[in-house]
């Protein structure tokens, strides 16, 4: 099943027509209606009349998240006050939060793509939503919720944390589909284990995971820990949320689809911002081309990935590959790029490894160093102690054989620190850092 099959499976041709009536049409609207779009088109030297398909957007500078600030709160909105049915705004660590508008068509856009997004991971009408995703100011709650009310599901809005009633509502409630970070589907999988519950009593069958980067680690953790089919979801509340793009449950691994009749992207090089080809990593770009109260022209993610056509997928779309990370999260490691994803990856052929880690970054002098923090599994960190686990020839070959991998593969010498299961921090309900930056907390 596909939940908008005319559109999820238009031929190209068609598709980028109508993405280019709809860019032309913005580029107008945006131009005449927000200051600071004429100003970033004055200032490049460029009219609304240079930009008739997509292909000419690399024409028109980027819009950045400091862009959103610097307009803070509502300066981005093209329609009135009155029309604006829906405010969110992304957390924002330092200063002022991001803030977005949705209009009544922007909200449809919205339920709109997150119907699409459960039905490729296998949700269906009739079915119940166990919605984990935090409800408030971030938008994963009631993103998902409005999509899965569209489609016909039953929606259960738990929200994050409190493992307890999760754990609860999905063993009476029986729920076919979860959403949650992919980090709190691990604490979940774990706390079944831990509790003794019989992962096949419940009817859970699909998860839906978003919100951070993560890898087929994780999801043959998931997978395993909780008896489920896990696939990626991907969205930021600049673009509109969760839903910009979604995996399909039978086609795993070989990206997700981007639904771009609505959300146009491209992938730009991180350094000079120039466009770069299909299947090339860079910097993920989008232009809203449909949205009405806040939409945006090359909003510039910061996430990295490349994005590519898949001829023997079920839809025409365009997938995008995994998110590395966040170039902001990028770790420059003696002249060497790092992602935690990167480390991640490799914990897979470690069976006495469970993907539960932590990169610890300090400063040596002038020179950055990483430590790997990761867990023994349960079984061997019982059968060992404690106590012994420095002392042991079986955790110390391990330790030599996944700073050799660490070495072969990235091209980094890392101290690797083996800890008892249980000693690194989880995730309690929402998305989790991977990265323990020991040099901000030198420096304050
Ligand atoms: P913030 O985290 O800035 O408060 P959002 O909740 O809108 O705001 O987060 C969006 C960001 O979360 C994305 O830009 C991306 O970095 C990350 N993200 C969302 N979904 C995924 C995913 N499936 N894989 C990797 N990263 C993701």
């Amino acid at each position: 099943m596909l939940y908008n099959k005319e559109i999820e499976t238009l031929a190209l041709p068609k598709l980028r027509a109508l993405q280019n009536e709809r860019l032309t049409t913005l580029v107008h609207r945006l131009y005449e209606k927000v200051p600071f779009y004429k100003r970033q088109f004055d200032e490049a030297g460029i009219t609304p009349m240079d930009i008739k398909r997509v292909e000419d957007l690399h024409k028109i500078p980027f819009t950045k998240k400091t862009d959103l600030r610097d307009n803070y709160p509502f300066d981005l909105f093209v329609v009135p006050q009155n029309e604006v049915l829906r405010i969110h705004a992304s957390s924002g660590t330092t200063g002022k939060p991001t803030v977005v508008g949705y209009s009544r068509k922007d909200l449809d856009i919205f339920d709109e793509v997150v119907a699409r997004s459960l039905v490729a991971a296998g949700a269906r009408p009739g079915m119940k939503l166990h919605n984990a995703y935090g409800y408030g100011l971030f938008t994963g709650g009631l993103g998902m919720h409005g999509g899965a009310t569209k489609l016909g599901m039953a929606v259960i809005p738990v929200s994050g944390g409190m493992t307890d009633r999760q754990l609860m509502i999905l063993q009476d409630f029986k729920p076919e589909v979860m959403c949650c970070t992919p980090s709190y589907a691990q604490t979940l999988a774990e706390e079944c284990k831990k509790r003794g519950i019989d992962t096949a009593e419940l009817a859970v069958q699909y998860a839906i995971l978003g919100a951070e980067p993560w890898t087929d680690t994780i999801r043959a953790q998931v997978e395993a820990g909780l008896n489920v089919n896990a696939t990626n979801i991907y969205g930021l509340s600049e673009i509109i949320g969760p839903g910009v793009s979604q995996e399909d449950y039978e086609e795993k691994g070989s990206g997700s689809y981007i639904w771009e009749d609505h959300f146009y992207p491209e992938i730009v090089d991180r350094d000079t911002g120039e466009p770069l080809p299909y299947g090339e990593e860079g910097v993920l770009v989008f232009t809203t081309i449909s949205k009405e109260a806040m939409p945006l022209l090359r909003y510039w993610t910061n996430d990295i990935c490349s994005i590519y056509y898949d001829s023997a997928a079920k839809r025409t779309h365009i997938k995008m590959s995994a998110i590395k990370g966040r170039a902001d999260d990028m770790l420059i490691v003696r002249g060497v790029n790092l992602f935690p994803s990167q480390v991640e990856v490799l914990i897979d052929e470690f069976e006495h490894f469970v993907p539960n880690y932590q990169l610890e970054v300090s400063r040596e002098g002038t020179m950055d160093e990483v430590k790997v923090n990761i867990e023994l599994s349960e079984s061997l960190s019982n059968a060992i102690g404690v106590d012994g686990l420095s002392a042991n020839e079986q955790v110390k070959q391990l330790i030599h054989d996944f700073r050799q991998k660490i070495k072969n593969n990235i091209g980094l010498s890392m101290d690797v620190n083996v800890q008892p299961f249980g000693k690194i921090p989880r995730s309690a309900g929402g998305k989790l850092s991977r990265v323990k930056d020991l040099r901000k907390l030198d420096s304050k």
